[in-house]
């Protein structure tokens, strides 16, 4: 039956009484599984956004250095960007289906093509990067005819059968069945007991190189170029080089999941592996792309991907209003040189946590590459992981209005990336919090080491 009620109402935000953090708390936990956990022990709920700025339902402003969970690229409510949504949206289409040609998906799929440096290459779009993984794994798959699969320790790649299979990270694999065979490799990470050396490297070779004896062909070694929910954990050039040699003797391809990486994330480049020096056949990407409307895929070499037999389609992949959203990000991305700005704004932010990590007990390696930085909260004297201090870390800078996010396979680990678009001022604001959240958070006994500080005090 048609309700008498204008269809805006339907939609339109609820009395400020409903749309409290406590209220919505509650119904989320009732209508939501129980494995989907919002950040903090009284959530927040997000009411709008401005630049990099986002303001609750209780109208408490923040500044977001996390980005939707490195999404929202370009930051909140830039012109360009709602302009060019808008135009979409008033030709009447949000959708239309692959059955029809899409203009913006097509001229999207040839800028993707061109971006990837593949050879030969296609570009099949979806609505995630579960989805985009699970279609590159299936491609692998189909096109060596074996469903052997090397994958990182500490990585996560998605939340679907094949995605979770490939994923090493602890407590994001629900369950042990899996349409693969999956081999975990080293993700030569530092352990507690001690750093990464040499002699660990060639011991993870030769792990490697054993465990594709026993297996024999090998369908693809997926990477991330920078593990995302892992730790914003790098690892080494050399050895993704080396087990890539050795997936390739046994017949895989190289699937570079790009998901966090890709689009100027890591600085200087369009896509992370080039921080490796690798050629990836199949590159995967979601997140950021869209700058926060849904949309993820896969460019890759043809011969991979056009390896299926018969007929395949994603219903939403690729549709219309995603792909303008897409194109006007990248033309953003180039025109506004951010990813020298991820560069810049990134460096002045890892010189802060460095200075942290110095003076202060708790905090311990400082990493990462342009706007995806992270730093460990641990226990003074022993580095063990420290969880809890890390979530009263963001809990803190929460109370100072900043947004960070956590990870890490400890869990122990502060993860900073806010929108590319980020400015110095508020990388200054945001170093500022940082310093007080960890003066808070500081263990009691544990003097903070004031010798090093300021060794490094430059502006952005
Ligand atoms: N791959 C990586 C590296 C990710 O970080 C994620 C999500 O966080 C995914 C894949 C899955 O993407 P989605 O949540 O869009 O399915």
């Amino acid at each position: 039956m048609i309700t008498d009620r204008p269809t805006s109402d339907l939609s339109s935000p609820q009395p400020s009484s409903e749309r409290s953090a406590d209220s919505l708390l509650a119904r989320h936990r009732r209508v939501m599984p129980g494995w989907l956990t919002p950040y903090y022990d009284r959530p927040i709920a997000l009411d709008r956004g401005d630049g990099r700025h986002v303001t609750d339902t209780e109208g408490r402003t923040y500044l977001d250095f996390f980005a939707g969970i490195l999404t929202n690229s370009l930051g909140y409510d830039l012109p360009e960007f709602r302009e060019a949504v808008q135009r979409q949206l008033a030709s009447g289409l949000t959708h239309t289906s692959t059955l029809y040609l899409i203009d913006a998906q097509i001229r999207l799929a040839e800028r993707l093509a061109e971006l990837s440096g593949i050879p030969d290459p296609v570009v099949f779009l979806v609505s995630s990067g579960t989805e985009a993984n699970d279609a590159a794994l299936l491609a692998a798959v189909c096109h060596t005819g074996t469903n052997h699969v090397v994958a990182l320790r500490d990585g996560y790649h998605g939340r679907s059968l094949t995605t979770t299979a490939v994923s090493g990270l602890p407590g994001w694999r629900p369950s042990p069945y899996s349409p693969l065979r999956v081999t975990q490799a080293d993700n030569g990470a530092a352990r507690t007991d001690g750093p990464w050396t040499g002699a660990d490297k060639e011991r993870a070779v030769q792990d490697l190189a054993a465990a594709l004896e026993r297996e024999g062909d090998t369908a693809a070694l997926i990477i991330e170029p920078v593990q995302g929910l892992g730790g914003f954990h790098t690892p080494p050039s050399s050895l993704l080089r080396r087990y890539d040699e050795l997936v390739r003797d046994r017949g895989g391809v190289l699937i570079s999941d790009e998901v966090q990486t890709a689009w100027g994330r890591t600085g200087k480049h369009w896509w992370g592996h080039q921080l490796h020096g690798l050629r990836p056949d199949v590159l995967t990407f979601a997140k950021g792309l869209g700058n926060g409307l849904p949309l993820g895929g896969l460019v890759a070499r043809r011969a991979v991907v056009d390896s299926l037999p018969g007929k395949s389609i994603s219903t939403f992949g690729g549709n219309p209003l995603s792909c303008t959203a897409a194109l006007v990000t990248l033309d953003v991305i180039r025109d506004r040189d951010l990813m020298r700005n991820a560069d810049v704004v990134g460096a002045y932010l890892l010189e802060g946590l460095r200075d942290l990590q110095r003076s202060e007990p708790h905090l311990a390696a400082a990493r990462g590459h342009g706007l995806m930085l992270a730093v460990d909260l641990v226990e003074p004297g022993t580095g063990a992981p420290d969880p809890e201090a890390a979530r009263a870390f963001v809990a803190a800078c929460r109370e100072a209005g900043l947004l960070i996010g956590m990870g890490g396979p400890g869990g122990n680990c502060l993860r900073i990336a806010p929108p590319l678009t980020v400015t110095e001022d508020e990388a200054r604001t945001a170093r500022a919090v940082l310093e007080q959240a960890a003066a808070a958070t500081r263990p009691a006994g544990h003097p903070f080491r004031t010798a090093s500080r300021g060794q490094s005090r430059s502006s952005v």
